[in-house]
């Protein structure tokens, strides 16, 4: 009998709040039986989980998801089959996480000049791993008490134009497009749905990306409505290119996520990795 799909969980090498193995353990009991750990900028989890994912009979899929610009559009993208060894995209990491800490050094200014104590190494205490983002700095204002969740700090204090918003180093969609395929990763257009500007009209933005080698969409988010996930998925189709899906877990105390089934009505097909296969050729 085959369990769940999940191609979207974060572990606390970025920010999520489990370990590689704990994450594992969790996708276990919640009866998936293929997942891939895509954190943000960093591949450093991948051994870990492979091998807890080994010992749990789980089919596991090495990824990364990252936060790229199309044409002044922010969106993010999850790369598939990409390995914690030298390669083309690997090559970039640094440069990115870098960007990471400058920008989340700025925050922690801005944040300072509205009257709110944290310092960087606040911030950095809640980061296990050298992927170092905004949910971290939510974390250390929930500590203070200056909110009670990280969803609350991201409500028009961090989030995307909030107060203290400040944008980050990000390759172009084409750029790791490219450094994707060149190094064998199947790249994914993660969550449309919060593609800025909304994206009302994804179908230009979907061409111009599948002819720079896009290999798939994510049409299961949690984050998607029924009736996005079957308009995504035929778009995806439509374009000879995969529709995926995952639950963008980050920690049973972060967002309403749950691994495997997102708010509770998630279901990843299982043609979505054999999808993502035929994208590897
Ligand atoms: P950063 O990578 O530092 O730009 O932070 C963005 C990350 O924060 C996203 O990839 C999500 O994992 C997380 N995030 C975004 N919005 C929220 C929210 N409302 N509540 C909690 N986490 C969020
Ligand atoms: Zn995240
Ligand atoms: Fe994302
Ligand atoms: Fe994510």
């Amino acid at each position: 009998m085959s369990g769940l799909t999940d191609l979207h969980l974060h572990s606390n090498r970025s920010d999520g709040a489990e370990s590689p193995t704990r994450l594992v353990e969790m996708a276990a009991e919640a009866g998936v039986t293929t997942m891939a750990l895509v954190d943000h900028d960093v591949l450093d989890g991948l051994d870990e989980a492979r091998g807890a994912a080994e010992s749990h009979e789980i089919h596991f899929i090495p990824g990364i998801e990252l936060s790229v610009e199309h044409n002044g559009t922010k969106m993010h993208m999850l790369v598939y089959f990409v390995e914690d060894e030298p390669g083309p995209l690997q090559a970039k990491l640094a440069w990115l996480r870098e960007g990471r800490n400058e920008r989340n050094s700025q925050i922690v200014k801005n944040l300072n000049d509205l009257g709110f104590e944290i310092t960087i190494d606040d911030v950095l205490r809640w980061a296990a791993g050298k992927s170092v983002g905004r949910p971290h700095i939510a974390d250390a204002l929930v500590e203070i008490g200056a909110v009670k969740s990280r969803d609350e700090a991201f409500d028009g204090l961090l989030q995307d134009g909030g107060l203290v918003y400040l944008d980050r180093n990000r390759l172009s969609a084409s750029e790791a497009i490219a450094l994707s395929r060149a190094g064998g990763g199947v790249p994914v257009v993660a969550h449309p749905k919060t593609i800025s500007g909304g994206a009302a009209d994804y179908a230009a933005l979907f061409d111009e990306l599948v002819d720079a080698g896009l290999g798939g969409i994510e049409a299961h988010h949690a984050s998607h409505s029924p009736e996005l996930r079957e308009h995504l998925t035929t778009m995806a189709h439509r374009l000879g290119i995969a529709a995926t899906g995952g639950s963008d877990f980050h920690g049973n105390k972060n967002r309403d996520f749950r691994i495997g089934v997102g708010t509770g009505d998630l279901r990843v097909p299982d043609t979505a990795v054999s999808e993502l296969l035929a994208q590897r050729e």
